[in-house]
């Protein structure tokens, strides 16, 4: 196990000394709502994608909306919040833990 900083080790302020690490923080680790997307009742406007504060709403080759990453979705519920139909709902992330 590699050990962590010390305080004097870390850059004051927190800064972010590396660029393009973002895909390395997976944002989806504190999520607690679950977006689940009713695929019967969607039809591919992508509002959930523009407004997807970390942007994990893929697009498909044909332009249709494809699945949520949910290694990066912190459910925050814009999506579902955003979506013309209400086709996109908010569960619970506890019932999926097993
Ligand atoms: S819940 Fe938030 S982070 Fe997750 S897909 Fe929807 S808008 Fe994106
Ligand atoms: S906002 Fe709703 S209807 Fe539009 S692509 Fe996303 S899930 Fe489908």
């Amino acid at each position: 196990m590699s050990r962590l900083k010390s305080a004097k080790e870390i850059p004051i302020g927190g800064l972010i000394d590396e660029a393009g690490s973002s895909r390395k923080f997976k944002t989806g680790d504190w999520r607690s709502f679950r977006p689940l997307i009713e695929e019967s009742k969607c039809i591919n406007c992508m509002m959930c994608d523009v407004f997807c504060p970390e942007h994990c709403i893929s697009v498909k080759e044909d332009g249709k909306r494809g699945e949520i990453d949910l290694d990066y979705c912190k459910g925050c519920g814009i999506c579902a919040n955003v979506c013309p139909v209400k086709c996109i709902k908010m569960e619970e992330e506890a019932k999926f833990i097993k």
